[in-house]
């Protein structure tokens, strides 16, 4: 018999709760303690998502991710939350209308991390304004988008004045609004929530197998992936939310998967703003055809995309040779005159999409739709989506456990869903969170850690962290950064700062990082290893001016002293992540 949730965390009132080393094996213990409802395995944004869902519906959960959170495709997406408005050209109306009420939602719980994004779409000499005019309106239609984010129609000279060295002959073009996040941070705050929720959350704890009894899914064993110790954990229902590898988890049961999961690799580059000068962002069409987009992120802008079927291991995709080739011919074909080359490539990341398998079809032309399958002895496999439908994937995950547990869990908060989506959004979860999880609201409604602002609203938030940061002699570029990716987090540092000044120092002379964000890291943000901290945690890896290499030694040494590393682990950590740095840099000639 499944016994009672854990009860809610208290939460802080700003920043986020204690959620590290001892929190982790506190939840490992706990799995195995008692039986839980759920057991959801993988911790990407579908598995930490799910986990936040059941646990705010009161259900006990628990949360194991193998390797860390977002280490899989979710820090390596293009980190938009994004209506889709290509899916109209597939008629995939459900799609787009289910994508822009999600960019909605995220964009109430989590302000601090869902930033609006101007989006041109460019128009050349010869283009069919007509047809393009008649999507743009659907999509605002479908999107319900609010006046001020209306697409509005570009002169060619605007276009020009937006996107600096794009290609002639323009002939003007769109403008749209789409978002922009922290996909790895994102991922991160629905763990933490899901902790402040009760759920029992682990990473670096991989499901090795799945007993059966009677016929019948028992739960998993776990092996905690850092001791090696397997612990058996009891669950009414088990959830693979592995994404790429959900056929490989199908495969630790019993049963084949009912259909095929189809990896397609995308992979992005990295420029300097100073080398493509771009605000917003730009849907990008090279004059062969090819298309991909260019998207600011503070004083970076990658481009991307590809689309291509991956063979071979699922585990860390890097960009290859012929990927990025073909992503830099068409950033200098869309640029001309900017002169861009290898050199100017900063940083390059590759993911992997995990689509469902369509006969016939490319990847391109591969619906992102998601799918629940359930195996004869019950385990559920959560297959395709995207990280913009993430919440209500979770729901329709719910709906399908509800029926498991022959228990109504409450209804969904989706389009056509009866509450108003988003409408308690504004609130500040922090009040709400003591009250028992039933009666804090949905996963619509109860905002994410970051967006507990103190009452204050964004911008001022913003405004004051960056001058409390300035106050205390940090520099500018490191005080915007903080303001950026923390949102209600900052406080964690600034209250680090009170306790000691060295906790704001830099993290190496020049970097925009701060020593104390790896403590934040390590004691707010469950990081074990040094990539958690410079890849996900603090995203250095991707944007840091050379690929985390600077920081490195520092966030080894902090991180060492608090997770009690000897001298040769830490030389371990260190190679580790000089060496996962190397692969995202530019590739060999043959890489
Ligand atoms: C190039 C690219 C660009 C994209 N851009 C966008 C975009 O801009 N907007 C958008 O909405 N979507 C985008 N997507 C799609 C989106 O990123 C994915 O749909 C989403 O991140 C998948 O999340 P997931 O949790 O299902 O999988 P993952 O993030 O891969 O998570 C699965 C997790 O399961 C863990 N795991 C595996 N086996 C086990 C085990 N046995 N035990 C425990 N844990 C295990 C893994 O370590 C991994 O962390 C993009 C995808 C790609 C590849």
């Amino acid at each position: 018999m499944p016994c009672a949730p854990t009860p809610p965390r208290p939460a802080s009132a700003v920043g986020s709760p204690r959620f590290g080393p001892a929190e982790r094996l506190a939840a490992l213990d706990g799995m195995a303690g008692r039986p839980l409802d759920l057991l959801v395995v993988g911790g990407g944004i579908t598995g930490c998502g799910l986990a936040r869902d059941a646990a705010l519906r009161g259900l006990s959960v628990g949360l194991v991710e193998r390797d860390d959170f977002g280490s899989g495709t979710s820090s390596r997406s293009s980190k938009l939350v994004h209506g889709g408005v290509r899916y109209l050209a597939y008629g995939d109306v459900a799609l787009v209308r289910e994508s822009a009420h999600e960019r909605r939602v995220l964009a109430a719980i989590a302000p601090h991390l869902v930033h609006p994004l101007a989006f041109v779409f460019p128009l050349f000499r010869g283009d069919s304004r007509a047809k393009l005019r008649i999507g743009f309106t659907m999509f605002d239609r479908l999107a319900g988008s609010p006046p001020g984010q209306r697409h509005r129609v570009l002169a060619a000279d605007e276009v020009r004045q937006r996107v600096p060295g794009l290609r002639e002959p323009l002939a003007g073009g769109f403008l749209f609004t789409e978002y922009i996040t922290d996909d790895a941070r994102l991922t991160l705050e629905n763990a933490i929530s899901a902790f402040e929720h009760g759920a029992l959350v682990a990473n670096h704890a991989a499901a090795v197998s799945f007993p059966v009894e009677g016929g019948r899914l028992a739960g998993a064993r776990v092996r905690d992936e850092l001791s090696g110790e397997v612990r058996e954990v009891r669950a009414a229902v088990v959830v693979n939310a592995t994404g790429p590898w959900a056929e490989e988890t199908i495969a630790l049961g019993d049963t084949p998967a009912p259909k095929h999961v189809l990896p397609s690799k995308g992979i992005h580059l990295l420029f300097r703003a100073d080398r493509l000068p771009l605000e917003g962002a730009v849907a990008l069409r090279s004059p062969s055809g090819r298309e991909g987009f260019a998207i600011r992120r503070r004083d970076h802008v990658y481009v991307g995309t590809s689309d291509v079927v991956h063979r071979g291991p699922l585990g860390g995709p890097v960009a290859d040779r012929e990927a990025f080739d073909d992503v830099l011919g068409m950033a200098r074909d869309c640029f001309p005159t900017l002169g861009l080359g290898e050199a100017d490539v900063a940083a390059t990341w590759a993911g992997l999409r995990p689509l469902i398998a369509e006969e016939g079809k490319s990847p391109r032309d591969t619906s992102r739709h998601d799918e629940v399958w359930r195996s004869p002895e019950g385990l559920l496999s959560i297959v395709g989506g995207k990280l913009t439908t993430y919440r209500r994937m979770g729901e329709r995950v719910m709906e399908q456990v509800g029926r498991e547990l022959g228990r109504d869990l409450g209804p969904g908060t989706g389009p056509g869903a009866e509450r108003d989506p988003g409408s308690g959004a504004q609130a500040e979860a922090g009040a709400g969170a003591s009250a028992g999880p039933s009666a804090v609201g949905g996963t619509a409604d109860v905002p994410l850690p970051g967006a507990r602002l103190g009452g204050r609203s964004l911008d001022a938030f913003r405004s004051e962290t960056v001058a409390s940061l300035r106050g205390r002699g940090v520099a500018p570029g490191a005080a915007d950064r903080i303001a950026w990716l923390y949102g209600g987090a900052a406080e964690d540092l600034l209250r680090l700062g009170d306790e000691d000044p060295g906790w704001l120092a830099p993290l190496a002379p020049g970097s925009d990082a701060l020593r104390g964000e790896v403590r934040l890291a390590v004691e707010r943000g469950m990081a074990l290893a040094l990539a958690d901290i410079l890849d996900r945690r603090t995203g250095l890896l991707l944007f840091g001016s050379d690929r985390g290499l600077a920081e490195a030694p520092a966030a080894a040494e902090i991180a060492g002293r608090l997770l009690g590393w000897d001298d040769a682990t830490r030389q371990a950590q260190l190679d580790a992540f000089r060496a996962l740095s190397a692969q995202h840099g530019v590739p060999g000639p043959t890489g």
